[in-house]
């Protein structure tokens, strides 16, 4: 079944300027900023400008220079936060939920950049 997209999703509407974010980057292809209910001191989300509800969705359905410029993006946004182990930063983890089992709570792609504190073990238990 194609995937349909929502375009009354909350990050559509801070894509055409409807809802305010705090960006941290825009590319010609992505859009970073920061998460509105942060889970660690560093929390940004990484969209595509595109109207893709997912990752599958992304990879399958993207162009090349959308894949290149969203992924530039995700490390440029690491870049700028000053997690970057290879560069002394304290390093970060990278989020990208779907569906139902996934935990997706809005329908548009999003790469949650997260760190600037020890994050724990990647899965907590069922609860
Ligand atoms: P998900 O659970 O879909 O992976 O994550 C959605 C994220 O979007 C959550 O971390 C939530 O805090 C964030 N979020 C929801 N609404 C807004 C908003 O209006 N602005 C910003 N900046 N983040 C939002």
């Amino acid at each position: 079944m194609p995937y349909e997209y929502d375009d009354q999703n909350i990050f559509a509407k801070i894509l055409r300027g409807e809802i305010p974010c705090d960006k941290v980057l825009e590319t010609e292809h992505s859009l970073a900023f920061n998460d509105i209910n942060p889970q660690a001191p560093d929390h940004v989300l990484v969209i595509p400008k595109g109207a893709y509800v997912c990752f599958d969705h992304f990879a399958d359905a993207a162009s090349d220079a959308e894949i290149v410029d969203f992924n530039r993006a995700i490390g440029e946004v690491c870049r700028i936060l000053g997690v970057k182990p290879g560069e002394g930063g304290g390093g970060y983890r990278l989020i990208a939920n779907a569906g139902d089992n996934g935990v997706a709570e809005v329908p548009h792609l999003h790469v949650h950049v997260v760190g600037g504190r020890w994050l724990g073990r990647m899965l907590q238990p069922p609860g």
